[in-house]
């Protein structure tokens, strides 16, 4: 049992409250599911960017899957070994390729033919050789939200299984590139694993037909996604994942890179708030917290479900309630009629599930400072992000007024 009562009077609220055994624990469960063969567990960054929460990921010997330089020096900061990052994304800068080659990171993930074209000219000015992977789509329906399915031909990510393999031939020919591994993503919050199986069967196919042109793959890179239990959803357990996904390579002697983000921190994670009043609208009631949509965007953003707790001593009966923030949009909410006793101005409001996509998707709107962030390990609890103040929001733009 967390006590949020005592971590919010040491580090006020709102607050992002992280497990971090919790996440250990998710970690070795899918390592563990991959025993037997060589695979790297490449955390995605995105998920839960915080320092510490990556440098606990690099102590386990985790890689990291970034969709950013900023993000590829968090994980060197954090100390991820470069022979463990990955460099994904749709939209890479030059900037950004020169930087991931200089660094001599594991590989690249090239999502386009036009993008294959750039690191090809950057490795070359820098006279070096750069390891690339191509993200491939399956064209197979994830059976998720459509915001976060990834493996349709109609989305923006990967390049179809024809011009793929043509762009192995030309990265293959070539003096400045070195195609070391393939790469798929169909989606987030996967909660089937038949299109996983199936994903993962038309990938390896393109493996082999590539073996049979003499092009030898090392790294089949089956991303992230792997679900999580939000409500009361069924998914996937690790072990199976691995199975149907090691079930598709025989005869192929891969090394495994899997990115997960959600399921190795979102259940880690609660954000802790404030009640300052409820107010009744006609027949609606409302529940006004001291967090926002500047502090987890989630539900505004994907209408996403999360489990809510309130820390009462309220003993009036249930009914159901809008649970929203301050901020100055109708979209600013956490919950719609869901069930809370009466709540007093100070009760707390804990918003579970919320350790991937959470603090991260966070903005300043409103002028809004963003929270603290709180680690628990070992049961000791520790400040891995302060909150942010006035002079933090303001400090870009000062030095103009004079102007
Ligand atoms: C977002 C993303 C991930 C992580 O997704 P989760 O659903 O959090 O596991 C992994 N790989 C890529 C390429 C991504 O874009």
């Amino acid at each position: 049992m967390i006590d949020f009562k005592e971590l919010t009077q040491k580090y006020k609220t709102p607050l992002y409250v992280y497990d971090f055994d919790y996440m250990a624990a998710q970690y070795k469960e899918l390592k563990e599911a991959f025993r037997g063969r060589k695979s790297i567990i490449a955390y995605a960054v995105k998920a839960n960017s915080n320092l510490s929460v990556v440098k606990h990921f690099a102590k386990m010997g985790s890689g990291a899957d970034c969709v950013s330089i900023g993000e590829v020096r968090r994980a060197f900061l954090a100390g991820i070994p470069a022979y463990k990052i990955i460099f994904s994304g749709v939209g890479k800068s030059d900037d950004e390729i020169r930087e991931a080659i200089e660094r001599d990171i594991l590989y690249i993930n090239v999502e386009s033919e036009a993008e294959l074209g750039r690191v090809e000219m950057i490795a070359k000015e820098l006279g070096k050789v750069s390891r690339i992977s191509i993200r491939v789509n399956p064209n197979i329906d994830p059976k998720t939200h459509p915001y976060i399915s990834t493996g349709l031909h109609d989305n923006k990510f990967g390049v179809d299984l024809g011009t793929a393999k043509r762009m192995y031939i030309r990265a293959n020919n070539s003096d400045f590139l070195d195609p070391v591994g393939i790469h798929f993503h169909i989606g987030s919050q996967l909660t089937e694993l038949n299109p996983i199986r199936e994903s993962a069967e038309i990938v390896a196919d393109l493996v082999r037909s590539l073996e049979g042109i003499n092009i030898e793959l090392k790294f089949f890179d089956i991303g992230g996604g792997l679900g999580i239990t939000y409500d009361d959803e069924k998914t996937i357990k690790p072990y199976d994942y691995a199975q149907a996904i090691l079930g598709t390579l025989t005869a192929l002697d891969l090394t495994i890179l899997c990115e997960p983000g959600r399921f190795l921190t979102a259940n880690a994670g609660y954000f802790v708030s404030k009640v300052l009043y409820e107010k009744q609208n006609g027949t609606k009631k409302f529940v006004v917290i001291d967090g926002a949509m500047n502090d987890l965007l989630r539900p505004s953003l994907y209408n996403a479900y999360h489990k809510i707790e309130a820390i009462t001593e309220s003993t009036a009966d249930e009914r159901p309630v809008d649970i929203v923030g301050p901020v100055c949009e109708s979209g600013d909410f956490f919950a719609k009629d869901y069930m809370l006793p009466e709540l007093n101005h100070n009760d707390l409001v804990v918003v579970h599930s919320t350790g991937a996509y959470g603090f991260g998707m966070g903005s300043n709107y409103n002028t809004r400072g963003r929270s603290a962030e709180v680690a628990l390990e070992n049961g000791k609890d520790r400040l891995i992000r302060r909150r942010e103040s006035f002079e933090d929001l303001i400090a870009l733009e000062q030095e103009f007024l004079e102007n």
